[in-house]
């Protein structure tokens, strides 16, 4: 791609109004626009994040056996009736009139509209376990919309749904999210830290939250030192981290003995990415959800629902990996794979050494965005750490005379030179998984 035919508005200037860095960098990066409080476009750049971000929580939930789905933004009112949440939602639901006068919603979640969807299509206890999930906007009118997509009232959201016959398989339901939380996040290259949380009516462990640390965070997270520790990759961690202390403030407030000792006891802010929640009957008995049994008998199915703040996530990667100068992107996410400088594109030589690492990069799978343009170097290498990809080749008259080109890694600044075949062959089959 070329920047001369792009849209990407950058900015030196702090944005007025933007409070965390997160935010402050997704408008200067030319990430996001606001078009209305708590309400954002995603402009290219922005969107190949958002996407990317998407892609992989899609892939874990698959791997995790869920089902996608899509389900509308818009739901009539009758539904949330049915389960008795249409009054007691309050003024965060964003309550729409169609012209006929019937009652209809944005949706700020989806736990009606699945159990209705999956109440009139299933019948009987062959068609269960199931989990379905969706990536949706959502609309919760939030009080204080704030920090830009972290705390947005239009965001996107994964959500998904268990149904089980047993608390046996809703326990496997719950486990295999929680699992798959662990992975998704770790591939998002984030450390999220599972906390408990209150589990509503049933009890029992069944409810955590996923929390990136950091110190813009709204939540304030007591827990284990020894989490610090785990390796989130490990096949182990999953266990461990379900019996490590971690809560947060309020609930720790209300803990009598604290099992953790005091100089073990960590105090950190947390960024809420996910909430995993087993819920049992809430809804399926209010809703008249019932499935034939094995033996005959008719059986109310056990839910849980899992969601994950995907347009939040763009924020709480950013609050998790930035310097100075601007964004760094994780590999996994980033909008595109290599930056392509060229220093000197009224140089016909430079140009056509431009074009030809462009092609052959993306032949081989590598997504680029080449700066083609006329501007200072000092300008296109501040845009290339504004907007944070992992790599950047720089291509001028001096080095093309003896083959060669500048590679940048923006993590850790570090540079060196290498001839144009070592470069393609570094960013070589994407298949082989990132480059060294
Ligand atoms: P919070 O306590 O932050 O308001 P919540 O408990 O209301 O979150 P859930 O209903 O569990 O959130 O939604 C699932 C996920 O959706 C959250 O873990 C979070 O990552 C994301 N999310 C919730 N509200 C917002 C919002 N206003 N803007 C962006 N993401 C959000
Ligand atoms: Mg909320």
């Amino acid at each position: 791609m070329r920047l001369s035919r792009y849209l990407l508005p950058v900015s030196r200037e702090t944005p007025a109004g933007a409070e965390i860095v997160s935010h402050q960098l997704m408008l200067r990066a030319g990430l996001i626009r606001q078009t209305a409080a708590g309400i954002y476009a995603w402009l290219p750049l922005g969107l190949r994040v958002l996407d990317r971000i998407a892609s992989i929580v899609r892939r874990e939930q698959d791997r995790a056996g869920a089902l996608e789905m899509l389900m509308p933004t818009i739901q009539p009112a009758d539904l949330w009736r049915q389960s008795g949440r249409y009054d007691a939602y309050g003024p965060e639901m964003l309550r729409i009139g169609d012209r006929h006068g019937r009652e209809m919603l944005y949706g700020p979640t989806n736990e009606e509209m699945v159990t209705a969807i999956f109440r009139d299509c299933v019948r009987s206890y062959r068609d269960l376990p199931r989990i379905l999930y969706h990536i949706q906007w959502k609309f919760r009118d939030e009080v204080r919309p704030r920090f830009g997509v972290m705390r947005g009232r239009e965001f996107l959201m994964k959500d998904a749904y268990s149904f089980d016959m047993d608390m046996d398989g809703g326990r496997a339901s719950y486990d295999a999210m929680f699992t798959a939380y662990l992975k998704t996040f770790a591939a998002l290259g984030l450390r999220a830290v599972p906390v408990r949380a209150p589990s509503g009516p049933i009890g029992g462990d069944l409810s955590h939250e996923f929390h990136i640390l950091a110190d813009t965070g709204e939540s304030e997270i007591f827990y284990d030192a020894a989490l610090d520790d785990i390796d989130l990759r490990d096949a182990a961690a999953p266990e461990r981290l379900r019996t490590l202390y971690a809560m947060e403030a309020e609930e720790h407030a209300k803990v009598a003995n604290c099992p953790v000792p005091p100089d073990r006891l960590a105090r950190r802010r947390g960024i809420e990415v996910g909430h995993i929640f087993f819920f049992g009957t809430k809804y399926s008995a209010a809703m008249g959800l019932e499935v034939q049994a094995a033996d005959g008998g008719m059986v109310t199915p056990l839910m849980g629902s899992y969601g994950i703040g995907v347009s939040r996530l763009a924020g709480a990667i950013i609050e998790a990996s930035h310097d100075e100068a601007g964004i760094i992107w994780p590999e996994s996410v980033a909008p595109f794979d290599l930056g392509l400088v060229n220093l000197r594109p009224d140089d016909p030589a430079c140009a056509e050494a431009c074009a030809g690492l462009e092609d052959r990069l993306e032949a081989q799978g590598r997504t680029v965005l080449h700066d083609d343009r006329e501007a200072r170097g000092g300008e296109k290498f501040a845009t290339m750490d504004l907007i944070g990809l992992p790599w950047v080749v720089t291509v001028g008259p001096r080095g093309l005379a003896t083959g060669t080109v500048e590679l940048k890694r923006r993590s850790t600044g570090e540079r060196h030179e290498l001839s144009m075949e070592s470069l393609l062959a570094r960013f070589g089959g994407v298949a082989s998984g990132t480059a060294a």
